[in-house]
């Protein structure tokens, strides 16, 4: 039992290393960037065996804080997608994590580096699901947990202007 646990210990710990590696730690105040691979929707990927990967920002936030309950996502609280710096990921729910992706595409009008492309969807889905009379404004805006006025200017247009107007 006992030499089972060290084995247990000294794999996490490896694992642990061979993440870190790939962090490009700074101080506490910056972000400390992903440095390998990344996934389609551009956040970090970590190998984890098998062929199998995880997200990267979810495995800094288990190895400094412990196990993320299921259900919950991890934010990045400055919206940078590959940080992994403990001290910038909060805990966060799904409507949480998408208001923070429609907030940050607001901020980033214009920057078209800026935005991701899940937010385009969002947008898009947004304004198609209003246009088919399926959902009012502000049932849109309680789906995405963003503010009416967020919503609302998203689904008339007069933000995200470059992306299509639904039929
Ligand atoms: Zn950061």
């Amino acid at each position: 039992m006992i030499r089972q646990n060290r084995d247990e210990i000294s794999i996490n710990t490896d694992v642990e290393k061979r993440f870190w590696e790939k962090v490009d730690i700074r101080s506490n105040e910056e972000c400390w960037n992903w440095t390998a691979g990344k996934q389609s929707k551009g956040y970090g990927s970590f190998g984890i065996g098998n062929g199998k990967t995880a997200l990267a920002h979810r495995v800094a936030y288990e190895l400094t804080y412990g196990e993320i309950p299921e259900g919950l996502c991890v934010r990045h609280i400055n919206h940078n997608k590959l940080c992994m710096n403990p001290s910038h990921l909060r805990l966060g729910t799904i409507a949480d994590n998408n208001r923070d992706m429609v907030e940050a595409g607001r901020q980033a009008k214009g920057m078209k580096n800026g935005r991701s492309k899940l937010i385009d969807e969002y947008i898009v889905l947004m304004r198609s699901d209003f246009q088919a009379k399926e959902k009012t404004i502000k049932e849109l805006a309680e789906e995405y947990d963003i503010h009416y006025n967020t919503a609302r200017n998203a689904i008339q247009g007069k933000t995200w202007k470059d992306l299509p107007l639904a039929e």
